[in-house]
């Protein structure tokens, strides 16, 4: 299956986060990262003020895993680099998300794709053309 990642960081060394979350989703089962955008810098929507900028990049990967699966996956890769407040558009050393699930439509608890708010994001949308 072909997948388009959105990865965000705007805590701690932004770029290295990314590019430590890229190296392990590289190491995933069955899973192979094949393009990268380039990082773009946005100032933060909604959430707290006050935040730093973000650095935000689209991947595009390769995997077997099924879409909970590579959820669960990716949530895990955010704990392992140290994400731990939960507040909704706060602060976070590493945020993944799943954009697009080949051209699955999935309308889950815990997993709504195409991503619902990848369209009205531009940090997004952006680097997501540059590699689509
Ligand atoms: P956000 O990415 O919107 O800033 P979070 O990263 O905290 O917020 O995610 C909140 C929840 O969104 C996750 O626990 C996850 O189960 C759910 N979710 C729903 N659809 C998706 C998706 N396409 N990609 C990633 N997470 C998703
Ligand atoms: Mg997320």
């Amino acid at each position: 299956m072909i997948v388009y990642l959105g990865v965000g960081s705007n805590l701690g060394n932004r770029k290295n986060n990314i590019e430590e979350g890229i190296r392990k989703i590289n190491r995933l089962k069955n899973t192979k990262v094949l393009k990268q955008s380039s990082f773009i810098q946005t100032d933060p929507e909604g959430g707290p003020g006050g935040q730093p900028k973000f650095l935000n990049a689209a991947l595009k990967i390769s995997t077997n895993l099924s879409a909970l699966k590579l959820l669960k996956r990716l949530k895990k890769i955010e704990k392992e680099l140290g994400r731990t407040k939960a507040i909704r558009n706060g602060p976070r050393t590493i945020d993944l998300d799943i954009l697009l699930y080949g051209d699955r439509m999935i309308r889950s608890k815990e997993l709504i794709v195409p991503h619902p708010r990848m369209f009205d994001r531009d940090f997004v949308i952006k680097p997501l053309a540059e590699i689509i």
